[in-house]
């Protein structure tokens, strides 16, 4: 008889099922004798839970063991890459385009175990600093809190798992706001408590009818919610889900209040007063909608990158983004660049700091203690550079004697960068390019035993700067 159904189904619509790649799920079917329901369908019977348009369906909470196939999945990809034969900035790039987007799909429908995001995370943290080798100590050289953060404010642009997450599942929010005079849906959306406050704080209500927004934790409040600004009158509230238009009906949110409760204060009725005062001037639309604006976005609409960037609120900003990212220069360049401004490759005083094997003189001078800021600063050779490039191509300000003092390579790499020349974004790709070439002429000198001498580097330094300019860097051919 079902297939007779499905059949009379596809005669009306034109559409055909195809019993091979159907699977028939009873639910709730155990005084039913199924053999008898569904002979004549030619499809397999299974059972919860099962794998639906690629996600785990299941009757019952999902477990860590439903969410295998994606971790699978992500390390599958890293078997077949030599992390090895990658410099960091390849790594990086597999990182945010491979492994990243295989989850994506799952984290948009739901909201997998914290121990699921943590291997992932792991994962993605060892690849990038270890390619296909084991993890240790000394090749994470910058923590995965920091690198997991936007460019803007100091990391490497590598999405945060759990940020991203959050910032998916608020379309789920958003979709539902804009859903008018329907039943909402909130007891079938993957979002938490956290999800709701971050909705919340990130739209402004203005209220029509009142049938798509919730009294309590909408923010038509001129953009606050009455849950934040009255958490004492929520707080005695026993119909925290009424929309607004239910709870200005016949004033059901003050039949709500809980006057009687244990704590109840006159901090309560002042606040119930304020409360009733904001009510009393709120004025219901019929037949107009309510209407949601997402504070992140110029056009009002929610975008998950928005919401993505809205979790960073409050960061430190730092100039990593315009001194280096921007830049034109190899990638594997702007990553050295991006660990030598934090202080974070391994010159002596930061290897002697862990008890590692080290020399503590620079290689490059022989006299001086070693630091990322003696080596591209402070270093004579490295000034014998610098000193040779302004002359060369009449620049005054990358000559040393016009550079402030400083105390770490940050300050002197934004000091430098910032410089009035005729091209700042060619002097920036400059500071790369001789900073990585210092770094490459003392790494041969300690771990090959090869030598170029000032003159050497200066001539290998100019023929980069053309190789440079011939692949693509304009301003650099500006600058010189
Ligand atoms: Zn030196």
């Amino acid at each position: 008889m079902l297939a007779r159904i499905l059949e009379l189904f596809g005669e009306t619509t034109g559409l055909k099922t195809n019993f091979h790649k159907s699977t028939v799920v009873p639910i709730q079917c155990n005084n039913i004798n199924l053999s008898d329901v569904l002979s004549g369908l030619p499809a397999s019977r299974t059972s919860f839970p099962l794998k639906y348009l690629g996600l785990p369906l299941s009757m019952n909470r999902l477990k860590r063991v439903d969410f295998q196939p994606w971790i699978d999945k992500v390390s599958a990809k890293l078997s077949t890459w030599s992390g090895k034969n990658l410099s960091a900035a390849g790594r990086l790039t597999l990182v945010n385009a491979v492994l990243t987007s295989q989850v994506t799909y799952l984290l948009l429908a739901l909201k997998p175990p914290q121990r699921v995001l943590d291997f992932i995370d792991s994962k993605r943290k060892q690849f990038l600093w270890a390619g296909s080798e084991r993890l240790t100590g000394g090749k994470c050289k910058v923590n995965w809190v920091c690198a997991a953060r936007p460019k803007q404010y100091g990391g490497l642009g590598i999405l945060h798992l759990g940020f991203f997450s959050r910032a998916l599942r608020l379309r789920w929010l958003w979709q539902e706001a804009k859903l008018l005079n329907t039943q909402r849906i909130t007891k079938d959306i993957p979002c938490n408590m956290l999800d709701r406050r971050l909705f919340a704080a990130a739209t402004s209500v203005r209220v029509g009818d009142g049938k798509s927004s919730l009294f309590w934790e909408s923010a038509w409040l001129r953009g606050t919610t009455p849950r934040d600004t009255f958490p004492l009158t929520y707080s005695i509230s026993n119909g925290k889900n009424r929309s607004i238009h239910e709870a200005l009906s016949n004033n059901r949110w003050i039949h709500d209040l809980h006057f009687n409760h244990n704590d109840f204060s006159t901090a309560h009725i002042h606040e119930y007063c304020q409360l009733w005062c904001e009510v009393n001037q709120l004025r219901l639309m019929h037949n107009t909608p309510d209407l949601i604006k997402w504070k992140f976005t110029m056009s009002g609409q929610y975008t998950t990158q928005s919401a993505y960037q809205a979790q960073f609120c409050g960061s430190t900003c730092m100039n990593f983004n315009s001194i280096i990212w921007r830049a034109w220069a190899p990638p594997k360049c702007k990553f050295f660049s991006w660990l030598a401004v934090q202080n974070r490759v391994w010159t002596a005083d930061r290897l002697a700091r862990r008890g590692w094997p080290h020399n503590p003189r620079c290689v490059l001078c022989a006299s001086c203690p070693e630091s990322g800021l003696h080596l591209f600063a402070e270093c004579c050779f490295t000034r014998h550079i610098w000193a040779d490039l302004s002359i060369w191509a009449a620049i005054t300000e990358i000559h040393h004697s016009s550079w402030q003092p400083v105390d770490s390579v940050h300050q002197w790499w934004s000091n430098l960068a910032t410089s009035a020349v005729r091209s700042v974004k060619g002097l920036r790709t400059l500071i790369i390019l001789v900073s990585w070439t210092i770094w490459c002429e003392r790494n041969s000198r300690i771990f090959e035993h090869k030598e170029k001498t000032v003159t050497q580097t200066i001539a290998m330094i100019k023929e980069q700067i053309r190789l440079w300019i011939l692949g693509g860097a304009k301003h650099l051919a500006r600058l010189v």
